[in-house]
């Protein structure tokens, strides 16, 4: 658990990597208008996402449907996990408990890698455009995250919009923003700080709170004088109210301030001041957490939710517990990018472990399509530890489990584990490490 010098320098370097996306040349294939993948004799699933979902799926694809080839696309060179990094930035864990190679791991499993950015989806010829060339499939699964849309504080007003991005943004998705975020922090030498939660739904509800008490001990641990505001669109803390309110109280008093009910009105990143319907703020520092929508590519793909008034829900709309499309049961969206599913509690919580029972469902589905057998929808569950001290190290948690309902509807129980303590924090490292061995 120590953190180790050279290798939180190695993973800075390959995090600046990220930044630039430099795609290796490919003289031979680099036209986007070709055929990236030629045909084998096999059926083809193509995985687009290589995050906690569409690792999973690849994987158990390669055991549950030995004769289909797999193919993951993913823009990024390396995996890098947005659980744990919390824990990161303030050097509880080191840089290999997050980052993973890609080719290592694909040729581990035996499936195809390609490292390209995925720019259109043709679902009428079952075909993927990447900036490398075009790949044809049988099954396509899309798993790729969320975006974060700056849109409804600024419209169109795009230097404000770079502005933010560049000096404020949140590190909410796998990127250098990780290595800016944890720079910043550990060149703030005072003042207030504050960091804007989304409205909900937003992936992995309890970690922007996580980040503050993590932010919290690093300034008590090197005496720096700041101060954060969390600003929270919501009327309370959840999940694990108690927990983190009495984490904030004990730990944290002189330094964390929670703010509820403070939906960002208007923001000035220039001048830093933020208005906010629970009163305005001058900060010296920021995350700034814009608004969650469904990645990109889930738009591409017309899988886009509406309401009964027509306007888009901005998450996809698929099967509740097989997550295809309603159109069509040979693509499937997965992971933070899939909106409601219940009327009883709406989104699935957008945490990496949802994602990873979405992946094996799918894998299993898939498999049971490949040889046309039917499956029963399975019930999945969602489990997250949130760290509160570092010193000592203790985590607090929730856990959400599913079942159906007698009117066909999904059914959610909530349970907060409010207690911090150093047993939930060794049961979150255990936690992790079996989910990384499912995808690595
Ligand atoms: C700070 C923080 C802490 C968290 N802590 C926890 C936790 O403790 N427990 C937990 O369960 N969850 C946690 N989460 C949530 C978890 O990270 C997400 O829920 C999970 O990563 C969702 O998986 P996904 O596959 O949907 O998306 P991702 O894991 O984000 O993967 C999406 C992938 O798609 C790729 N991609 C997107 N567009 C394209 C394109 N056009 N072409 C090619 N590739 C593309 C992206 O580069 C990315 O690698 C945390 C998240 C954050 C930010």
């Amino acid at each position: 658990m120590i953190p180790n010098r050279r290798s939180l320098l190695q993973g800075a370097a390959a995090l600046g990597a990220l930044a630039a996306l430099p795609l290796p040349a490919q003289p031979t294939i680099l036209h986007p208008s070709s055929e990236l993948l030629p045909r084998g004799h096999q059926r083809r699933v193509v995985v687009l996402g290589g995050g906690w979902g569409g690792l999973t799926t690849a994987r158990d694809l390669r055991s549950t449907a030995p004769d289909l080839e797999v193919v993951l696309i993913e823009k990024n060179p390396f995996f890098w996990s947005c659980p744990l990094s919390n824990k990161w930035l303030v050097d509880v864990v080191d840089t290999q408990f997050l980052q993973h190679s890609y080719s290592a791991t694909a040729r581990r499993h035996g499936y195809t890698f390609v490292q390209t950015e995925v720019t259109d989806i043709d679902r009428d010829q079952r075909r993927v455009h990447t900036a490398r060339g075009y790949v044809d499939y049988d099954w396509l699964v899309v798993s790729a995250g969320i975006r974060v849309s700056y849109e409804p504080w600024f419209g169109n007003d795009r230097k404000a919009i770079k502005e933010t991005v560049t000096h404020f943004s949140s590190a909410y998705v796998p990127s250098a923003e990780h290595l800016d975020l944890k720079q910043k922090i550990q060149a703030f030498k005072g003042g207030t700080f504050v960091m804007t939660l989304p409205p909900p739904p937003h992936r992995c509800p309890p970690s922007p709170y996580e980040r503050a008490c993590l932010i919290a001990s690093h300034f008590q641990k090197h005496h720096i004088p700041g101060k954060i505001l969390i600003l929270d669109p919501k009327p309370r803390i959840a999940p694990i109210g108690l927990g983190y309110k009495l984490a904030f109280e004990d730990l944290y008093p002189n330094v964390i301030q929670h703010i509820p009910q403070a939906a960002v009105r208007d923001l000035d990143p220039f001048n830093k001041i933020i208005k906010t319907t629970a009163g305005d703020f001058k900060f010296d520092d920021a995350i700034f957490m814009g608004h969650h929508q469904a990645a990109d590519l889930v738009w591409k793909l017309g899988a886009i939710g509406r309401s009964p008034d027509g306007k888009t829900t901005q998450w996809a709309k698929v099967h509740p517990e097989f997550y295809h499309l309603p159109d069509d049961h040979r693509v499937f969206v997965i992971g933070d990018s899939v909106g409601a599913v219940s009327p009883q509690f709406g989104h699935y919580p957008k945490s990496g472990h949802v994602a990873q029972r979405m992946g094996q469902s799918v894998a299993r589905y898939i498999s049971a399509q490949a040889k046309e057998q039917a499956m029963k929808p399975q019930l999945i569950d969602n489990l997250c530890f949130m760290l509160v001290n570092t010193e000592p190290l203790e985590a607090i948690s929730v856990q959400f489990d599913y079942t159906m309902g007698p009117n066909g509807h999904l059914l959610q129980t909530q349970i907060d584990d409010n207690e911090r303590s150093a047993s939930l924090w060794r049961e979150d490292l255990r936690w992790y490490g079996n989910a990384i061995s499912h995808m690595i």
